[in-house]
């Protein structure tokens, strides 16, 4: 077993997998932080939309004057693509931002354990999965824990820092006062399915599709109200088109089966529908709104 856990200062090199909505935003996180940063992604199209996507988010603030344009350079310079997990091996800790699948995320896990040192504090940016059972396939699940950010990451402060059965304490508090360090919001939950924000989100997408199922309203109708008089942000369906309605009806399912298939939680067909499309919202340039 571990013992000699990492404290924040010790983390040097921040590994991100998966180059997507979420990892290229927690790697922008990191090297605004600055951490030198390795992004992993097994898709070469997708690490370059994402190290792009990376560059183009740093100029904007620089064009806003939040940063100069020499620390845009040098935010985006820390940040190292690469292809293969081989690329992990000297980083202190690592988060996983890849497909919302449990053995896709143990595979890589088991992986990282064989690259990583003993003491890299290995991290998932699930929204759903169980991080218990992302453990259980571990050697070490003791440094193993959920770092859950929010999209976009480096815009949302909070991050849900969750602790599975095995998880150790000093790993928790390590990624409370490191992503405090970052500027965020850190707040430690347990393992369970959809943590905090996410469960207390399931009715407020589900029951925007339910309206939209029965013919009560268009999904326009709906967020307008809820934007306009309801105090959100954003509505249900503006706000899965940026989660990705893939991303988002994966998180569904997997609230669902764990709690049982309690009909509170049960999918919607309209997302379904989306998905099966490829109407992936946003990042595909349709979802339920067209993005031109
Ligand atoms: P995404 O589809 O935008 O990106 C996922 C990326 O991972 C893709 O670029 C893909 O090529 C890459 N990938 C897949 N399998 C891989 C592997 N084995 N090795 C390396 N790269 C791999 O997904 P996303 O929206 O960024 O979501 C990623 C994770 O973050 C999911 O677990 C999701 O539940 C969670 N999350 C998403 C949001 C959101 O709003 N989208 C918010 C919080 C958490």
């Amino acid at each position: 077993m571990t013992t000699n856990y990492l404290t924040a200062d010790a983390i040097k090199t921040v590994g991100v997998i998966g180059a997507g909505t979420m990892g290229a935003g927690i790697a922008q996180v990191a090297a605004q932080a600055g951490h030198p940063v390795i992004l992993v992604d097994m898709n070469a199209e997708a690490l370059e939309r994402g190290i792009a996507g990376i560059r183009k988010a740093l100029s904007r603030l620089a064009e806003k004057g939040k940063i100069t344009a020499a620390a845009a350079d040098e935010i985006g310079n820390r940040i190292n693509p690469a292809q293969e997990l081989s690329a992990l091996a000297d980083t202190q800790l690592v988060v996983e931002a890849i497909v919302e699948k449990l053995e896709v995320k143990q595979s890589v896990f088991a992986e990282l354990e064989t690259i990583c040192s003993d003491t890299t504090i290995l991290a998932s940016n699930t929204s759903s999965i169980s991080i218990t059972s992302i453990a259980s396939a571990l050697k070490h699940p003791e440094r193993f824990a959920g770092l859950h950010f929010f999209n976009p990451a480096p815009v949302m402060k909070l991050v849900e820092v969750i602790h599975g059965l095995a998880t150790a304490g000093p790993v928790i508090d390590t990624l409370l006062e490191l992503t405090k360090g970052w500027g965020k919001v850190a707040v430690a939950a347990k393992s369970s399915p959809g943590f905090i924000v996410n469960r207390v989100a399931r009715p407020f997408y589900a029951e925007g599709m339910r309206l939209v199922e029965e013919g009560v309203a268009e999904p326009a109708l709906v967020d307008a109200l809820m934007r306009q008089s309801g105090g959100f942000r954003m509505g249900p369906f503006e706000l899965t088109d940026l989660i990705g309605q893939d991303v988002n009806y994966a998180v569904t399912c997997s609230v669902f089966a764990s709690y049982y298939n309690d009909p509170r939680f049960k999918p919607s067909l309209v997302q379904k529908e989306l998905v099966d499309a490829g109407w992936l919202g946003r990042k595909s340039g349709r979802g339920f709104y067209r993005y031109e």
